[in-house]
């Protein structure tokens, strides 16, 4: 079983995308973190995040690992660590021209298929898995919530994470990470049977519980 979860950044789509493969005891797999951690070693060395090549060279020989988990993606990349580091908002801002780099989309939608080809039933999150990458998913989703509401929330992550940062400021980048996104590569193309959910109003739990009620209809069991 492969179910489909894409949204924009805190659209509650890693929460909800984490719960439910919990719930149904299956993988989860955060595509996200791939491009954040391409965007980290991209900090980390000083790559000019305005040079494609170099930053497509810095891809070809970077060693990125997963672990999926039915709670959990860790993510590695030349060996370390990076799960927690990747969640900065340093980080957030070098995503973009990683995600814009059509030769390093091509190489991160190839991992995930390989990836998903291993784990055989899994829930996988991001912007692209229903539309392009797992077209042939079971179950696919859009999760959607406002923009003020995607702020707050990121807010207060980014705030029980220790980091002191403005709301102003994560709107803003939510804001332009949006519209990079969105001029880039046409995400959240809607996959016709997909279904849209928007969280605006909805908690975590109210999330959860839709999904895996369409999920059960869907697959029938
Ligand atoms: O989901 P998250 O906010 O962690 O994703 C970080 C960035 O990675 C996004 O803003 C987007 O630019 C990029 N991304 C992508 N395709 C995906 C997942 C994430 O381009 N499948």
């Amino acid at each position: 079983m492969i179910i489909t979860i894409d949204g924009p950044a805190g659209s509650g789509k890693s929460t909800a995308a984490r719960k439910l493969a919990a719930h149904l005891q299956i993988p989860y797999l955060d595509t996200g973190a791939m491009y954040r951690a391409l965007a980290y070693l991209a900090v980390k060395d000083n790559i000019d995040l305005d040079d494609g090549p170099a930053l497509l060279e810095m891809t070809r020989s970077a060693k990125l690992d997963l672990d999926c988990g039915p709670t959990h993606t860790r993510v590695r990349v030349n060996g370390e660590d990076v799960s927690e580091a990747i969640r900065t908002m340093e980080v957030s801002r070098a995503t973009s021209p990683i995600a814009r780099t059509q030769g390093i989309r091509d190489l991160l939608v190839g991992k995930q298929r390989e990836l998903g080809y291993e784990l055989g039933s899994f829930v996988t999150e991001g912007r692209d898995q229903g539309s392009v990458v797992f077209a042939n998913a079971d179950v696919h989703f859009v999760v959607d919530a406002d923009l003020d509401c995607r702020a707050v929330r990121r807010w207060q992550e980014l705030r029980a994470d220790g980091e002191d940062v403005d709301l102003e400021e994560v709107r803003a980048n939510l804001a332009a990470r949006d519209a990079n996104d969105a001029k880039q590569w046409a995400p959240l193309l809607v996959p016709g049977k997909a279904i849209r959910i928007d969280t605006s109003h909805m908690t975590i739990r109210e999330v959860v519980a839709c999904l895996v009620e369409h999920v059960h209809e869907t697959i029938g069991k």
